[in-house]
């Protein structure tokens, strides 16, 4: 992965702006939802999705291992791993 190292000045309501070049390579638009949390002493923001990964999809969504999927494509997924 690579690291920029940009550094910015929080404001005096504690924000920052996200540097339009990580956005562009994070495909994160303006209003876009983004997930704030901290991980291992770090600030991680990542885009927010609310809909499977594969397909768009908003309903009968699941978290598997930090991805939303939704059932259809789960199913589609067992059935070719069995086959
Ligand atoms: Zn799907």
């Amino acid at each position: 992965m690579k690291t920029t190292g940009v550094i910015r000045k929080l404001d005096e309501l504690g924000r920052i702006v996200i540097p339009i070049e990580q956005r562009r390579t994070l495909d994160i638009n303006l209003h876009d939802p983004v997930e704030i949390s901290i991980e291992d002493g770090k600030i991680v923001i990542k885009k927010y999705h609310t809909s499977c990964v594969f397909c768009g999809n908003v309903q009968n969504v699941m978290t598997f291992r930090d991805k939303l999927i939704c059932k259809k494509c789960l199913n589609e997924l067992i059935k070719n791993e069995s086959k």
